[in-house]
């Protein structure tokens, strides 16, 4: 199945299954119980906006 990356603890694996998103057991459950897949996506929204941040300070400062 090849390397992929936990969804969890971001660590690389090595896929078993084609479905597999986590290194271990301990992530899935972890995940899960810390909101699941609305996690992924406030998380991927608070990087979005960070790096927007980062730009306005980069052209304030210049
Ligand atoms: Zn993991």
């Amino acid at each position: 199945m090849g390397n992929s990356q936990c969804e969890f603890c971001g660590r690389s694996y090595t896929k078993k299954r084609q479905w597999q998103k986590f290194c271990s057991r301990t992530c899935r459950i972890e995940f899960h119980q810390s909101g699941g897949e609305e996690v992924l996506r406030l998380r991927r929204e608070n990087k979005a906006l960070r790096e927007r941040m980062k730009t306005i300070t980069e052209i304030a400062s210049q």
